[in-house]
């Protein structure tokens, strides 16, 4: 098997800690370039300009965007210009209608248009579907309650318009939430919590409906200090079911169930997922996490809190 020669756009902290190792332990993937207003010091050329990138390497036929939301989608426009293959980092977009102009632009120049969720390859995810799949769902519960600081330091671009503050942790959930699901969701309301000198919200309560009176409640909020709680609860009639660690730990009526360990890591799957779209020429673009956000802001009432200061 060739490998895909793959660059990377923006080496922030998702390229770093995960994209990088990923492809260095891919045999389908070589990582040939990096486009970077920062790097230096690379072991592969390295690029400030996307455009510079892709016309001193034609060569170089698939590319990964770990920009933020606001300001992938002309860069993904431009990357399929080139007819390029192209893997969106999660949100794909920072709206809806741009990204189904991606793959409209994917379609028509005959590119592969992957968007991650990387949250779907947790280790607990594949079963618990599995064991939801022949049950009915009666209720739920998401508690994602992280602390911000810790997570995102000096991320100016998440408390900007289009950035979806909690939400950029919240729709791992619900990336989870809409795999796992039997059934459709939608969300009849919201209440979002934005700090007086933000854009974005620091906390999210939603609530979900299903069908067959199934109801479920979300609760994200980006204050959390000591322990971080990443779990989902379904309660179905026949049992219930938690992924605990954003999906890492399963227990089912309470009792831990071992995952599929198959997947070194959630990123190891998204780069083994590519290659499988790469091979079958085939798109992988589901925006059901993204329309339940859409809708948690057009349906949210907004609340206000004390100003957010992220110290250094
Ligand atoms: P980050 O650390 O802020 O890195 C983003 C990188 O994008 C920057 O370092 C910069 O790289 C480049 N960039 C280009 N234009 C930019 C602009 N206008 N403002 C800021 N950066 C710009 O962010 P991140 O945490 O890696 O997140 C990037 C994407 O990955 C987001 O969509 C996020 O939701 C997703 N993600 C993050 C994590 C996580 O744990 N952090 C996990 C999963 C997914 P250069 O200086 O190299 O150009």
């Amino acid at each position: 098997m060739t490998a895909t020669k793959i660059a990377i756009v923006g080496l922030g902290k998702i390229a770093k800690d995960q994209h990088l190792p990923s492809i260095a332990r891919s045999d389908a993937f070589t990582l040939a370039a990096v486009a970077s207003r920062s790097a230096s010091g690379l072991d592969v050329p390295t690029y400030e300009d996307l455009e510079d990138l892709l016309k001193a390497q034609p060569d170089i036929t698939a590319v990964a965007l770990c920009v933020p939301p606001q300001v992938r989608y002309e860069l993904a426009r431009l990357a399929l210009d080139y007819k390029k293959d192209v893997l969106l980092e999660k949100p794909p977009g920072a709206t809806l209608a741009e990204v189904h102009d991606l793959m409209r632009l994917a379609e028509a120049n005959g590119c592969v248009l992957y968007a991650t969720w990387h949250s779907r390859h947790a280790k607990g995810v594949a079963g618990v579907k599995d064991w939801l799949s022949t049950r009915t769902p009666v209720s739920g519960r998401i508690t994602w309650r992280e602390d911000v600081k810790h997570w995102h330091p000096g991320q100016a671009w998440i408390w900007q318009a289009g950035g979806v503050g909690v939400f950029d942790p919240g729709i791992n959930a619900l990336s989870i939430l809409t795999e796992i699901m039997p059934v459709d969701l939608h969300v009849t309301a919201a209440e979002l919590t934005f700090p007086e000198n933000c854009e974005t919200p620091i906390a999210a309560d939603i609530d979900f409906r299903g069908p067959d009176g199934f109801t479920l409640k979300a609760d994200f909020d980006w204050r959390q200090t000591g322990k971080q709680t990443w779990d989902i609860e379904i309660v179905t009639k026949d049992g219930t079911v938690v992924l605990q660690d954003g999906g890492a730990t399963v227990l089912i009526d309470g009792k831990s169930v071992s995952a599929d360990e198959a997947l070194a890591s959630e990123y190891d799957g998204i780069y083994a997922h590519f290659a499988e779209l790469l091979a079958t020429r085939g798109s992988d673009v589901d925006l059901s996490p993204l329309v339940h956000v859409a809708d948690a802001f057009m349906l949210g009432k907004r609340v206000t809190t004390e100003a957010f200061h992220d110290e250094q």
